[in-house]
């Protein structure tokens, strides 16, 4: 299979049947040096970019399918934090070997998430290396109207979207079973991108969780200047952590990463607007705890005593350089 069969392997299987390339701004895809796109009138260009490396970003038999998914779903998140809309993607493809079955594979579980959020695939590169994916998500948002990790303030309410900790310790197991339940929670995150578009004009400030619930929170209040209080009780669990102990269930939670849920700040006289957005987009949102002015984060127990998180052993978790 020469290089041009494979890119134009690549453009026949992730083509969105449902929208035409010019409803997209498609002005120029695959196919010439460079793509050129055109912004709906008035609105801000938003770009994100993300790569997976084999081994370190993904365990090595992943599917294809769920490297394409996941890849493209991580960037996703980074546009939903911002509020935006996604559009575009360029696809940069690192690859032992050209292989046509292998390939199918991989543009299929681009495709399904790619058509769900009326994403086209404008361009990439392609070249013989260690596997490795590197994808660059666009969109865009209104003339300053991103959600940024900068704004939240003391009494403002902190949110989580879904569950958290799930992908953590998928991760845990797969190092001892190759058969793992809900691995999905670590191969095909869901990126939360409607809802970040309903939190423009409400959210103080948004981050997605991909380093780990405390890390995140860490980045939203430096950028903020102010502090958090964590109600640890309130934390979502995801399914696989029941039955842990209390502490083991909390690091997953506090420390594990790659959730890739939202975490963001909402206003108290936005409270009611919380149920409405879980209510209206099917995903559940929990209030974990509180923005404060002193600054750090601290956990609290429902019983008013302080949790010192511990972050011994997790940081193989850290995945993302
Ligand atoms: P150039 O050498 O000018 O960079 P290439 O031969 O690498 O061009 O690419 C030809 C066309 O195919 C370009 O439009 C490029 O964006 C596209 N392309 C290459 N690899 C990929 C890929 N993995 N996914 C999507 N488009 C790709
Ligand atoms: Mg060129």
């Amino acid at each position: 299979m020469k290089e041009f069969q494979l890119i134009e392997q690549i453009q026949r299987e992730t083509s969105i049947a449902s929208s035409s390339d010019s409803d997209q701004g498609v002005r120029l895809g695959i196919g010439d040096d460079a793509a050129v796109l055109e912004l709906p009138a008035g609105q801000h260009l938003v770009a994100a970019t993300d790569t997976l490396n084999v081994g370190i970003h993904f365990p090595i038999d992943t599917s294809p399918y769920d490297i394409a998914y996941k890849c493209l779903a991580v960037n996703l998140s980074d546009l939903a934090a911002m509020g935006a809309t996604p559009r575009w993607a360029l696809l940069s493809l690192s690859l032992p070997q050209v292989d046509s079955v292998w390939l199918k594979s991989f543009t299929a579980g681009f495709k399904i998430l790619a058509q769900a959020h009326g994403v086209t695939l404008v361009g990439g590169d392609t070249t013989s290396g260690p596997l490795s994916v590197s994808l660059t998500a666009m969109g865009f948002v209104g003339p300053g109207k991103q959600l940024t990790r900068g704004g939240a303030n003391p009494g403002d309410l902190l949110v989580v979207s879904g569950t958290i900790g799930g992908a953590a310790r998928v991760l845990e197991l797969l190092q001892k079973e190759t058969s793992v339940p809900n691995r999905q929670l670590l191969d095909r995150p869901q990126p939360r991108v409607r809802l970040g578009q309903a939190l423009v004009g409400y959210a103080s400030a948004c981050i997605d969780v991909s380093d780990g619930l405390l890390a995140d929170l860490g980045h939203v209040l430096k950028a903020s200047g102010c502090g958090a209080r964590l109600e640890i009780e309130k934390l979502p669990q995801a399914t696989v952590l029941e039955g842990l102990e209390d502490s083991q269930k909390w690091n997953y939670q506090l420390s594990g990463g790659d959730d890739y849920e939202l975490l963001f700040t909402v206003p108290r006289h936005h409270k009611a607007l919380i149920a409405s957005w879980s209510q209206q987009l099917g995903v559940s949102l929990s209030i974990i705890g509180e923005i404060e002015k002193d600054e750090g984060a601290r956990c609290l127990r429902a019983n008013g005593t302080s949790y010192h998180a511990q972050y011994a052993g997790f940081e193989h978790f850290r995945q993302k350089a």
